[in-house]
């Protein structure tokens, strides 16, 4: 969402004459837009500073504005604790963009803007035309978060579950595709808590379909608590719907998702994922998982390995429990952190070897791939098949923006290797 945020604000920034430099010891104005997820992400923001007061030592300072998360939350502390900052502008407040720059040409004062008035700042926003140009692009669709989850900074950071119109976006779509856009990935903390007018997630998903040029739709991040059955009957019915899904669980064990107030079992978990499966037996899933939670003992631990041996995600993101100011497990008594610290090197392991697997499954098996860009060696190109992962092929010819079935031939971790392969769309299957 942060990626999508700084499109959006630099849309703002050009709408003033601002331009993008890729040397930093050219810009007039330094925007830092940060996450505040999990811990050290302030000491980032001072660090950062410390770098740029380097690069601009002797030569006049760049006006220096603060976004994101870390500004909602410390905010006040970052302005008084560092002068190089003129201003902080929260998640929902960075359409505020042109009034906070001329205030600070102008001299007029420190500013700290961080209201949560998330109607204004889209009102503004579809003011704004959406100038991504990349074959694949994110839209923000929903923000905030109602679920409190008791070590989550998103419902005080981002605030209350908002929506946009359908028709706002389908709009920004349209936009989206007219500059070149393939693929959209519809954003929100709870994607699938998009609710509108009577209006969900898999309704706006058959709006946006019928946009002819657009070839592919995602979705992320998914809450279980919201996957109703419309939005399993779409992997059923819209055939640009991608079938990966992103779907966290944190836990397996039932009592470590109690008490981290996650409201639902591994049970009803696996429920949906079956469900799914049955309507689209391609489906893949990727999760979020946080290790060492308080209270975690080796048992629950062992639970959450089950889970993954038992999905077998095709991609595991995994963190050790990052205690956050002002949220309820912040001062719950902590697992020792080398306990956690070897169950997350478990778990990595794991996860990895379930990943390797999947990946050496689809050796000579024929992908689907959107093609995104020429990579910096000149020789390969970079794409994605329909479950994300990347693909690279060596080519002179300039694939941007296209689908090609590709024979993949081998891989490392993180990519896979391929040929373009002359087999007819239909007949593209994937492991
Ligand atoms: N709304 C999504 C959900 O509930 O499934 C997740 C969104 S959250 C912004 C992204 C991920 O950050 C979470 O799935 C969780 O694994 C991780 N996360 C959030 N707070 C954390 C914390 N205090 N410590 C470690 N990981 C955390
Ligand atoms: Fe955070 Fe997701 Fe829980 Fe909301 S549902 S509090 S965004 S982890």
């Amino acid at each position: 969402m942060n990626e999508y945020d700084s499109n959006r604000i630099y849309d703002i920034a050009k709408k003033i004459n601002y331009k993008k430099t890729k040397n930093i010891e050219h810009a007039d104005c330094y925007i830092l837009n940060t996450c505040h997820i999990r811990e050290k992400a302030t000491d980032k923001v001072y660090h950062d500073i410390g770098r740029l007061k380097k690069i601009f030592k002797g030569k006049k300072k760049p006006i220096v504005i603060i976004t994101g998360c870390v500004a909602q939350a410390e905010g006040d502390i970052l302005l008084k604790n560092e002068k190089y900052i003129d201003a902080i502008l929260g998640p929902q407040s960075y359409h505020l963009l042109y009034e906070t720059l001329s205030n600070i040409e102008k001299k007029i004062n420190k500013l700290n803007f961080t209201e949560f008035d998330v109607n204004e700042k889209f009102d503004n926003l579809n003011s704004i035309k959406n100038s991504c140009n990349d074959v694949s692009s994110f839209l923000t669709v929903q923000e905030g978060c109602n679920k409190f989850c008791k070590f989550c900074v998103v419902p005080y950071t981002r605030g209350p579950e908002f929506s946009r119109s359908i028709d706002e976006l389908f709009n920004e779509c349209n936009d989206l595709v007219k500059n070149g856009v393939k693929e959209i990935t519809l954003l929100g903390q709870n994607v699938n808590a998009y609710y509108h007018q009577g209006n969900k997630l898999s309704k706006l998903i058959e709006k946006i379909s019928s946009i002819k040029k657009l070839e592919r739709i995602r979705y992320t991040t998914s809450h279980p608590l919201d996957f109703t059955e419309d939005l399993i009957e779409a992997h059923k019915n819209f055939k640009k719907l991608m079938p990966h899904i992103h779907l966290p669980i944190q836990s397996g064990s039932d009592k470590i998702l109690k008490q981290m107030n996650r409201k639902h079992t591994t049970k009803e978990y696996l429920d949906i994922i079956y469900k799914l499966k049955k309507n689209n037996s391609e489906i893949k899933f990727s999760s979020d998982f946080i290790i060492g939670y308080p209270g975690e003992t080796d048992k629950d631990f062992e639970e959450t390995l089950k889970l993954l041996n038992e999905v077998k995600y095709i991609n595991s993101y995994s963190f050790i429990f990052s205690p956050r100011p002002g949220t309820p497990s912040a001062n719950m008594a902590k697992v020792d952190y080398n306990v956690a610290k070897e169950r997350l090197v478990i778990f990595q392991r794991i996860a990895e070897e379930i990943k390797i697997n999947y990946r050496k499954s689809l050796f000579n098996k024929i992908g689907s791939v959107l093609f995104e860009n020429r990579m910096k060696n000149n020789l390969d190109f970079f794409g994605r098949d329909q479950f994300s992962n990347s693909i690279v092929v060596k080519t002179n010819k300039n694939l941007k923006g296209k689908i090609k079935s590709v024979k993949i031939t081998g891989g490392n971790q993180n990519t896979l290797f391929g040929e373009i392969d002359d087999v007819p769309e239909k007949e593209i299957f994937a492991a």
